[in-house]
């Protein structure tokens, strides 16, 4: 049975233990043929006309198989900085020094995500070993990169920080910091950046795929600098252009200055958050049957008791209608009437006849039959009014189907549904 969810970071052995290709070539295509160990690689997943290349299911079936990218040197992620500066304050800063620096080290009665701020908010701030004041870390937005009292403190000095010591032994039950810092950059399937097509043909890749394009080329050129033994600065700019690669493919949002003349490629924050994202726009807008939305408006001519639905929602929002001995009569000459309000009937077995498609004429109805008919004058509805604050935002009317297409109240309705016709 499921009791939770827990969630931690990736390590790099999962990432790999994950990867079906290691993707090394900055082309997808090449004289109209998928490259290996490309972006477009099959084994990342099935495409339009040819079968997955790792689990050999089409285009329906496979859902992709994530690859990964390895880093010529390691990066911060982005959405990632503020926990590796958490652990920072945490152990003691003077080199040889492995002095973990939090007070108290029971669990904080607090949602799991704030523990370590928690831990990091009671340190000392004086190492009780060795007396040395400890510095303060900040992210350099401009830069990408941590510094120690505004001074740069180099990824590979971060990482070796944080192996001074044994992070098991403080059984705090939180992810390493180490795996905060990319080595491995996961690559996703293709069907989450699926290539513009026309027909049959590639018209241009997402947008995503650019992005990891870019990581790329700034991995390869950082490894050439490296192998030529250029100087340390055109090293260190290599490295801080890989960084703002990745930062910008993570959240484009958190890049320090925006070049103008480079289109803003999207990034993978822009896909969750907002409106149109993936959590607002596709997981919680979901809408249910037997409702209907418009605007509102005031009529005097209908009673506090009734509300005016349009003749369009009205034909389609329908209620069940069980036919029994005292009602039979009435239910099959409403079906045979011309225009009738009737779409669907329902045999006793459960089996649905869409009358759209079926003769009306041809059906007798029994009692233990039921029907769909659409809403008529008289039926009675819930009628509600976001933000439903309180018992009056939900009250029941009776329907009087009108011409036009607003929802029509009395206007001594607006006050409990809070809503101003003025
Ligand atoms: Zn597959
Ligand atoms: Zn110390």
């Amino acid at each position: 049975m499921i009791t939770g969810v827990n969630f931690s970071v990736w390590t790099p052995e999962q990432i790999l233990k994950a990867s079906v290709v290691n993707v090394t070539e900055t082309k997808t295509f090449a004289d109209g043929v998928i490259v290996k160990n490309g972006l477009r690689d099959l084994r990342l997943g099935a495409v339009r006309g040819s079968l997955c290349g790792t689990c050999g299911e089409n285009k329906r079936k496979c859902n992709g198989h994530f690859g990964h990218i390895v880093l010529n040197t390691p990066v911060y992620h982005i959405s990632w900085t503020s926990a590796v500066i958490y652990w920072l304050r945490c152990i003691c800063y003077t080199k040889g020094c492995t002095t973990v620096l939090i007070k108290e080290l029971t669990p904080p009665k607090l949602q799991k995500n704030r523990h370590l701020q928690h831990y990091s908010k009671h340190v000392h701030t004086k190492c009780p070993e060795c007396h040395e004041k400890q510095p303060k870390y900040s992210w350099n937005r401009e830069k990408q990169r941590i510094d120690v009292n505004k001074i740069h403190y180099e990824v590979d000095d971060v990482l070796q920080h944080f192996n001074k010591i044994d992070f098991n032994s403080l059984e705090l039950d939180l992810s390493h910091p180490k795996d905060m810092i990319l080595t491995l950059l996961p690559v996703p399937p293709p069907s989450v950046r699926p290539a513009v097509m026309q027909g049959n043909v590639v018209r241009s890749e997402d947008d995503l795929t650019y992005r990891l394009i870019q990581i790329m080329r700034a991995n390869i050129k950082l490894k050439k600098t490296i192998d030529d033994g250029r100087p340390d600065h055109i090293i260190l700019d290599c490295k801080m252009n890989l960084q703002c690669m990745v930062t910008g493919y993570i959240n484009h949002n958190k890049v320090g200055k925006k070049r103008a003349s480079t289109r803003e490629y999207t990034s993978l924050c822009a896909r969750l958050t907002k409106k149109e994202g993936r959590v607002r726009g596709n997981l919680m807008g979901k809408r249910v049957d037997f409702s209907g939305r418009t605007v509102i408006t005031g009529d005097d001519n209908l009673g506090m008791h009734e509300i005016g639905i349009p003749t369009s929602i009205a034909e389609k929002l329908t209620i069940p209608l069980r036919v029994t001995a005292y009602n039979k009569k009435m239910v099959q000459q409403m079906l045979t009437q011309s225009e009738s309000p009737i779409k669907f009937v329902m045999r006793p077995n459960g089996s649905r006849i869409d009358l759209s498609f079926v003769q009306r004429s041809g059906i007798t109805l029994d009692v233990g039959f039921s029907v769909e008919r659409s809403l008529m004058d008289g039926d009675i509805v819930l009628f509600n009014r976001q933000p439903s604050l309180h018992k009056m935002s939900m009250m029941a009317h009776e329907v009087k189907v009108l011409p036009y297409s607003t929802f029509r109240m009395n206007l001594s309705c607006t006050t409990p549904y809070n809503a101003d016709c003025k």
